[in-house]
């Protein structure tokens, strides 16, 4: 049975004087039976976070890791140094893709690093506008999941509880969301893209989460998806009431999935 998760990606937002109050009024107003909430904030927040977090049932990720686990990486982060602070890292965001130059071969590394060091990773992928109006959508996937999982070992991965957040590059933080049935749609192609990677049995275990724009109005159009298993949310997880409705509608697909206990 494959988890609900909600995971709130703060992006470069917070300081360590304010993230763990958030983090708290957040754990307060977001409890849902049956459903993983993540919060992954900036590094120098993650202390903060965890802290206010702590023994409330929220889990603390990163937003991106390094893939050397020490050298002369001027300004990185490793996988050793999120030890003790952060137990979930988000990779290949596609603002990291666009800023930063990451390429899936990259990708790849990272994921293999964060998995040795025990991190539970979300591993993003989506089109760009130009691809999805060609509809390439499906392709353009379909290469970036190939480009960082081919040749890796599917039930290593999925046993690692490895996530694939569909996050659609012209729907993230422009207000824009796609369609319920759009990200349904990806969902299924992400796991026929798996299936193809060989990885049959993984492919139907790995949970699947749309992310771009969502809010606490139209998340309901996603978790209404049997083939969606949560959100990635950027913009809205800054905002109590919208985390709050997010998780409120997240704990009825829990229910409703039997993951309420
Ligand atoms: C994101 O940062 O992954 C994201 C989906 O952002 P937003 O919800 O603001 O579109």
């Amino acid at each position: 049975m494959r988890p609900i998760v909600i995971a709130a990606n703060w992006k470069m937002n917070t300081t360590p004087a304010d993230a763990g109050e958030l983090a708290g009024t957040i754990a307060s107003r977001t409890q849902a039976p049956g459903v993983t909430r993540v919060i992954c904030p900036p590094f120098v927040c993650l202390a903060a976070v965890r802290d206010a977090v702590a023994g409330r049932g929220v889990e603390v990720g990163a937003q991106d890791v390094h893939h050397e686990l020490a050298g002369a990486y001027t300004g990185e982060v490793s996988v050793p140094m999120l030890a003790g602070l952060a137990t979930w890292v988000i990779l290949g965001h596609s603002e990291r893709r666009a800023y930063a130059g990451e390429t899936d071969e990259l990708i790849g590394r990272k994921l293999d690093r964060a998995v040795a060091g025990g991190l539970r990773p979300i591993l993003c992928v989506g089109e760009v506008l130009a691809e999805r109006e060609a509809g390439r959508e499906v392709e353009v996937v379909g290469a970036q999941l190939r480009g960082a999982l081919d040749g890796r070992d599917p039930q290593a991965l999925a046993a690692a509880g490895l996530v694939i957040a569909y996050e659609p590059v012209w729907a993230i933080g422009t207000g824009r969301n796609a369609r319920g049935a759009d990200a349904a749609a990806m969902a299924t192609a992400i796991r026929t893209s798996l299936a193809a990677l060989g990885w049959e049995s993984a492919a139907a275990e790995v949970p699947v989460l749309y992310g771009g724009s969502v809010t606490s109005t139209n998340i309901e159009e996603f978790l209404a998806e049997p083939g969606v298993d949560g959100a990635l949310v950027g913009g809205a997880s800054l905002k109590p009431d919208e985390i709050a409705g997010i998780c409120a509608r997240a704990a009825l697909t829990a229910a409703a999935r039997g993951l309420a206990s």
